[in-house]
């Protein structure tokens, strides 16, 4: 069920890749673009026949484009865009039945763990939540019930990560599923595929749509039977990607090379300002030396993403002085636009976690964090620069 048809652009790089895998598939008056098909349904010419798609839920040419695009830039066999990204998480929850334990981290997107924590353990399935950057916790959770391990690397808000090729060699010796989310630096910065994970999912609504304008999700698959156990579920659940926001998506990957340089050339700028300023007690940023694991960042990633945390001295009202002063800097949930964006996870992004797994991930009144977008450095840092002065 092999979907990535564009065997011509496999050698290519990233970027050629990013702009042609998938797209220029149109015959009807030679499009340059992926056109949009809305219909619902496609007709048969008999009742064996029809053109590869009969209704789209269960699949549709527009979507299909985006995902054999990112199908590629993954490294993947097969993927499936899902309405958002918790309809990705919710996808891959349903290859497991009731009994079957996952083990996760203790500082995963704040959706993802309301959805382990809350949803999914009310219909039996079992989690522990771990602080994966030491492997030897991950080991120490294995149980003759255990089934799969969740990674997300660097983790939300604080940048931890996760070594990924240590937690494949746990699964292995277990016979465990390995799945990321890969949301964070996207396939232009890491792809763990590469590095031995079974399934990969994304939240599109983030760098690979990158405007801010999409809610969305995918699911990359590296095996015939992983492939065509996501596109029943997808199917079966009803959960695919829209064909006008697929669309959305495919446009937006096109730019992802040249955006993730743009978007981590200012968070660099961002993190060296902000880990000198007297107003900031600490800077969570893989690309600093001072990072714990800045070599294991150097290692398995390509670059060190646009994502970044910061501790402001003082109190919560010194927290919410800063994120209400900025004037570039927009006040919002989300990440990975070309707008740069600050939030206060202990009030915002991470309500959906109880107060004391907020503290257990290190999450404080203090906590600042930034997605950085593509403007130009000097401005955010000034930007950051009055607001911590204000
Ligand atoms: C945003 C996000 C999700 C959820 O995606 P939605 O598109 O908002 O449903 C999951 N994981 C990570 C790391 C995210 O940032």
């Amino acid at each position: 069920m092999s979907d990535s048809s564009d065997h011509k652009f496999e050698q290519m790089g990233f970027e050629t890749r990013s702009v042609h895998a998938g797209v220029d598939i149109d015959s009807t008056f030679n499009s340059c673009t992926t056109p949009i098909y809305p219909s619902s349904t496609f007709y048969w010419e008999d009742l064996k026949t029809n053109k590869g798609f009969d209704y789209t839920r269960s699949g549709n040419p527009t979507r299909r484009a985006m995902e054999d695009n990112i199908a590629s830039l993954e490294g993947g066999l097969s993927c499936r865009a899902t309405s958002t990204g918790m309809s990705a998480v919710t996808t891959i929850m349903h290859m497991f039945q009731p009994g079957d334990h996952i083990i996760t981290g203790h500082d995963i997107y704040g959706g993802t763990y309301r959805l382990f924590d809350d949803i999914f353990t009310k219909i039996g399935l079992k989690f522990s939540f771990v602080d994966m950057s030491d492997p030897a916790n991950v080991q120490a959770a294995v149980t003759d019930a255990t089934k799969a391990i969740w990674i997300e690397t660097p983790s939300n808000p604080l940048m931890r990560l996760v070594d990924i090729a240590a937690v494949v060699k746990i699964a292995n010796s277990h016979d465990l599923l390995t799945i990321a989310d890969n949301t964070f630096l996207s396939p232009y910065l890491q792809r763990p595929l590469e590095l031995g994970v079974d399934i990969v999912m994304h939240s599109t609504t983030k760098y690979l749509n990158g405007h801010s304008d999409v809610v969305g999700g995918c699911i990359v698959t590296n095996s015939e039977e992983h492939a065509e156990k996501v596109d029943y579920l997808v199917n079966a659940l009803g959960l695919g990607n829209s064909p006008f926001d697929a669309w959305l998506v495919l446009r937006g990957v096109k730019t992802l090379g040249p955006r993730m340089e743009a978007h981590q050339k200012g968070a660099m700028a961002v993190a060296r300002f902000l880990e000198s300023h007297p107003q900031v007690d600490h800077v969570y940023y893989p690309g600093l030396e001072s990072h714990p694991q800045h070599e294991l960042a150097k290692q398995q990633q390509s670059g060190f993403g646009a994502m970044l945390s910061f501790e402001v001295k003082g109190e919560k009202s010194d927290t919410e002085r800063v994120c209400t002063q900025t004037n570039l800097f927009l006040l919002a949930e989300s990440l990975g636009g070309v707008e740069s964006l600050i939030c206060a996870p202990d009030c915002m992004t991470h309500l959906s976690m109880e107060e004391s797994a907020r503290r257990a991930a290190g999450i404080t009144t203090q906590t600042i964090r930034l997605s950085i977008g593509i403007e130009n450095p000097d401005d955010l840092i000034a930007d950051l620069k009055q607001a911590l002065e204000a």
